[in-house]
């Protein structure tokens, strides 16, 4: 007879995570198996960290898959504002969302996290920088941050690992699940290759890398969805004395632009003052930029994204494969890399050759890019959106707009369809089956995941004691 357990969880990253952390708190003793695609922590290594930062596509991706999931080798920069990060304060109301922040953080700081926090305080320098923004038609979204740094990052999720698995928490790794078992609209359990589990809640946060298949699962079950935003872009990098006076005041300035002439909104994203650009591999070989920072080794340069949204109307749904598509084209004119080039040939209309590249102040941090040409990629669209921003953001840091600044691409944020979820993220069309996180296109940064893994947990306590 195969064990039922209480709660199944389907992938092991900070929404998963914190759904069995706030399980076992409030109930002890409460049976929950989680079932993981990915490598447990001690055993996710990026070999680019011992090869001279090449990528050798993994499968699956250590850095998107495993214990911890994104969050493991991310930043850790955990947004204290319900502003960013995702769309909970639509479930919850801002209130809440602001109030579960603060308990959500208390088991970061609990754990480890640093304690201090970037980008609060309200100086004169601040109100200058905001000032500028205006001037530049940026909005200036203030979002303190609490910076933990990939190595701290990794540490305080292992110490969460060994907390959970000292609880009684069974973790499966290496364990992709394939189907949900359902009856009578009712979920059952789940299956993987090897073996199927039972249990009387399933909860399923299966990241951005997982949010492909959780789709097609959807379609399978008629459980709804629906059409969701994807965000195109770039990653800049430039050297660290551009974007100074930024990095000092707050960490991490969130601007959004709306352009001129199409009135598209286009946002910085995920700063990294003194870090890494990095490349991130999806299924089938899909390589996006990325970057992260760490907290005692730091690189001479600034990266961040930019980010154009693009919301489809009907007749079109498939967001994510439009946001591949683009991907798949920069992938195919580098061989699988990543494309970068200096904003100054972008503007001539010509392609980075590797002598234009090095002939600048700026050293590239991922060293396997390839020199090439970003408008063969990117639509025109987007393209002018992403030109239009640097030209404002200059305005705030001079020197942004300089022929030197790189632009790495393509980034692209695959969080674009939603599972449809009542208040408490339940599916109304399946009993005690659980959306959250990034892959159910609620969240979109460790704290909202972590913040929504609580909710479900709390959720799900309700309905057990409901029923006791
Ligand atoms: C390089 C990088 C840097 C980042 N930096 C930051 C940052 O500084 N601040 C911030 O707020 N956010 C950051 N993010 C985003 C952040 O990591 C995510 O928002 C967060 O991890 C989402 O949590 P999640 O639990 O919803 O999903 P994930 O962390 O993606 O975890 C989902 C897990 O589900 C597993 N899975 C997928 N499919 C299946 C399946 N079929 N069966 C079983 N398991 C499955 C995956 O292997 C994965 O481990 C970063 C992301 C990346 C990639």
């Amino acid at each position: 007879m195969d064990k039922k357990y209480n709660v199944i969880i389907v992938g092991a990253g900070p929404a998963g995570i914190f759904t069995a952390y706030e399980l076992i708190k409030e109930k002890p003793g409460i049976s929950i198996l989680m079932l993981e695609k990915g490598r447990d922590i001690y055993k996710r290594h990026c070999p680019k960290h011992t090869n001279g930062g090449i990528c050798i596509n993994c499968k699956p991706c250590s850095i998107t898959t495993g214990w911890a999931g994104a969050g493991a080798f991310s930043d850790g920069k955990l947004s204290l504002s319900p502003e960013v990060g995702g769309t909970l304060p639509d479930y919850i109301g801002i209130d809440t969302a602001r109030e579960m922040i603060r308990y959500t953080d208390d088991i970061y700081l609990k754990f480890g996290a640093d304690a201090g926090i970037h980008g609060h305080i309200e100086t004169p320098a601040m109100r200058e920088i905001g000032r500028k923004s205006i001037e530049a038609n940026l909005k200036l979204v203030q979002c303190p941050v609490r910076h933990l740094g990939t190595e701290k990052t990794q540490e305080l999720y292992r110490s969460l690992y060994e907390h959970l698995k000292n609880s009684g928490v069974e973790v499966r790794f290496n364990s992709p699940v394939t189907d949900f078992i359902i009856e009578n609209k009712q979920v059952l359990g789940v299956k993987s290759a090897v073996k199927n589990y039972f249990g009387d809640y399933v909860m399923v946060a299966v990241g951005r890398d997982g949010s492909d298949w959780l789709m097609k699962q959807c379609a399978i079950q008629a459980i709804p969805t629906e059409v969701g935003i994807v965000d195109i872009g770039v990653r800049v990098e430039c050297r660290n004395e551009v974007m100074q006076e930024i990095n000092d005041n707050f960490y991490e300035a969130k601007l959004i632009h709306y352009t001129r002439t199409v009135d598209d909104k286009v946002r910085t994203f995920c700063s990294n003052p003194g870090g890494f650009v990095s490349s991130e591999y999806y299924d089938n070989n899909l390589a996006v930029v990325n970057g992260h920072s760490y907290k005692d080794l730091k690189s001479e340069n600034t990266n961040f994204a930019l980010l154009v949204s693009q919301q489809f109307t009907e007749p079109f749904n498939a967001p994510i494969e439009y946001g591949k598509h683009i991907a798949r084209l920069a992938n195919m004119l580098t061989r699988n890399k990543i494309m970068v080039q200096r904003f100054g040939d972008l503007v001539r209309g010509r392609r980075t050759t590797s002598d234009r590249l090095y002939r600048n102040n700026i050293v590239p941090t991922l060293k396997d890019a390839v020199p090439g040409d970003l408008s063969l990629v990117l639509p025109h669209r987007i393209l002018f959106d992403i030109i239009e921003m640097i030209k404002s953001l200059d305005k705030v840091s001079p020197g942004l707009a300089s022929d030197e600044t790189l632009l790495y691409g393509v980034e692209v944020k695959f969080y674009s369809n939603i599972v449809k979820v009542d208040k408490s993220f339940q599916s109304p069309s399946v009993r005690n089956l659980f959306f959250g996180g990034d892959g159910a296109g609620i969240t979109r940064g460790l704290m909202q995941a972590s913040v929504n893994g609580v909710l479900i947990a709390r959720e799900i306590i309700n309905n057990l004691s409901s029923k006791s």
